[in-house]
């Protein structure tokens, strides 16, 4: 009998049709059902039966792994960001984890140095103007040739941007825990402390992941030290940000802006005061959404959920002890 995949991503349109088509010519039964709701039950609900998931950000607990088990032997992440995952249920249930590492830097940091030159540029401000019928030239942008740059985390997307930035002239400051010396000496970074990234940044850009030591990394004691005329870009986890210190932040006028793709809680809510904000730009999670990102992730992908499915360790696992009988 066929292996069934189950694949939760969005279909855009047939642009990354080839993921099913990989997998069929494989030999497997594959079924595409976008992820619509995020809770638990849903998502046990929804996995129940497959062998393998390549699976977008809805929540695999405990809980849900429990009720999967049975079947489940690999949860694809589609993705770097595996917080969505309880890694030590999956390991102790002999479900292996696996991510898509690198592929989608191109995507994240092309989004991140967008939202720095439309912040820096005012172009949501001009834009809006423009379509309310105002034809208003009294505000002055900034460039970003020469800006201080401090970058929080320096992996892949990290490093991915501050190769942009070098075209920029932009002075970068680094703050990663693991990032060697010669990383950073190939884009002429320098290595400093959180402090210093407040207080000297003219953009602090966030590419760490969600774990125990960068929940609420950047809080109120963060942003008061940032310059007024700086702006907050965050691309890596909401919760990497205290959202409220961050919101009374900007209301008071505490730094100049912030780019946000990511929130505490996704799908944004309706009622957060981040809605109204002029010197907020907002977009729902899709800073890594291209088509040269999410084709490369697929392939990748499809290539971790057959590893696993023939019984072999892919490169890109996160708990191998999962597949050590
Ligand atoms: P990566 O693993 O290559 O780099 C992460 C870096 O963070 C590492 O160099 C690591 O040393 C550093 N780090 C981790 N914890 C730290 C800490 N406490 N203090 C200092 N440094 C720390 O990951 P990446 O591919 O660059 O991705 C970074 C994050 O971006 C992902 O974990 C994910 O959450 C997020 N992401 C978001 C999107 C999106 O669409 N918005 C897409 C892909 C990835």
């Amino acid at each position: 009998m066929k292996k069934r995949v189950l694949i939760t991503i969005p279909q855009y349109g047939g642009i990354l049709s080839n993921i099913a088509e990989s997998l069929e010519k494989l030999g497997y039964y594959v079924d595409w059902e976008p992820v619509i709701s995020y809770t638990e039950s849903d998502t046990a609900e929804n996995g129940r039966g497959y062998h393998a998931i390549i699976a977008s950000s809805e929540p695999y607990s405990k809980t849900v792994l429990e009720e999967l088990s049975p079947t489940l032997k690999v949860i694809s992440r589609f993705g770097v960001g595996y917080d969505s995952v309880d890694l030590v249920a999956a390991t102790k249930l002999g479900i292996a984890v696996t991510t898509t590492p690198g592929t989608m830097s191109g995507g994240v940091a092309d989004h991140a140095l967008a939202m720095m030159l439309a912040l820096g540029r005012k172009l949501m401000e001009f834009d809006n103007n423009m379509k309310a019928g105002v034809w208003d030239k009294s505000q002055l942008g900034r460039e970003l040739e020469g800006s201080t740059v401090g970058l929080i985390g320096f992996g892949s997307i990290g490093q991915r941007l501050a190769k942009y930035l070098t075209g920029f002239d932009c002075r970068l400051l680094v703050y990663d825990r693991s990032a060697s010396d010669y990383e950073l000496k190939q884009y002429n970074a320098i290595r400093t402390d959180l402090d210093t990234i407040a207080r000297e940044s003219d953009y602090v850009s966030l590419h760490v992941p969600l774990n125990e030591s960068t929940r609420g990394l950047i809080d109120k004691n963060f942003l008061s030290k940032m310059k007024p005329t700086a702006f907050l870009i965050n691309t890596s986890r909401g919760k990497v940000v205290n959202e409220s210190d961050l919101i009374e932040a900007l209301k008071a006028k505490a730094i100049a802006g912030a780019g946000l793709d990511v929130f505490e809680c996704e799908p944004l809510e309706n009622s957060s005061p981040l809605l109204k904000m002029e010197n907020v730009i907002l977009t729902p999670h899709i800073a890594s959404a291209t088509i040269q990102s999410f084709q490369a992730a697929g392939h990748l992908a499809v290539s971790n959920v057959h590893e696993v499915l023939s019984g072999r360790i892919p490169k890109y696992v996160l708990n191998p002890d999962a597949l050590i009988k």
